[in-house]
């Protein structure tokens, strides 16, 4: 059994946006020759979470805005006396820093529709996520 500890940067865009990062730690599990054991991802920011969920552009939209909804900018909060942002940490602990899918034969094993989505809520900004496998590794 080995342990690979590695990360994804991602640089977003816009203040809240859903990115689809499937694509690149599938990327970085073929770079790493993991081939079957478990993977986690781990944001490492306060204001940036993930989540698995489809990558359909409008529902990764209805994310971005219901998320706003729920947790609105600037409604009283005592954080933003110090750092204006506090609904993109309460957003961010509503979505949780990481996710746990397993690798089976050198791949990620979602489901068909599961995506792993990195969730910007205080963008644009340099972003980078943790990835970590536990298990066997080719070569
Ligand atoms: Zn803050």
């Amino acid at each position: 059994m080995n342990v690979v500890h590695g990360q994804v940067e991602i640089k977003s865009k816009r203040s809240m946006e859903v990115i689809d990062i499937t694509g690149m730690v599938q990327s970085w599990i073929v770079d790493n020759n993991a081939e079957d054991g478990i993977l986690t991802v781990f944001s490492f920011h306060t204001t940036a979470g993930l989540t698995i969920n489809e990558a359909e552009s409008g529902l990764m939209h209805d994310i971005e805005t219901q998320l706003s909804k729920i947790v609105p900018p600037h409604a009283g909060y005592q954080h933003d006396k110090v750092d204006d942002n506090a609904h993109s940490h309460i957003m961010t602990s509503l979505l949780g820093p990481s996710e746990t899918v397993t690798v089976r034969s050198g791949r990620l094993a979602l489901g068909t529709w599961q995506r792993i989505l990195f969730v910007e809520c205080d963008g644009p900004r340099s972003r980078r996520v943790a990835v970590t496998f536990v298990g066997k590794t080719i070569g």
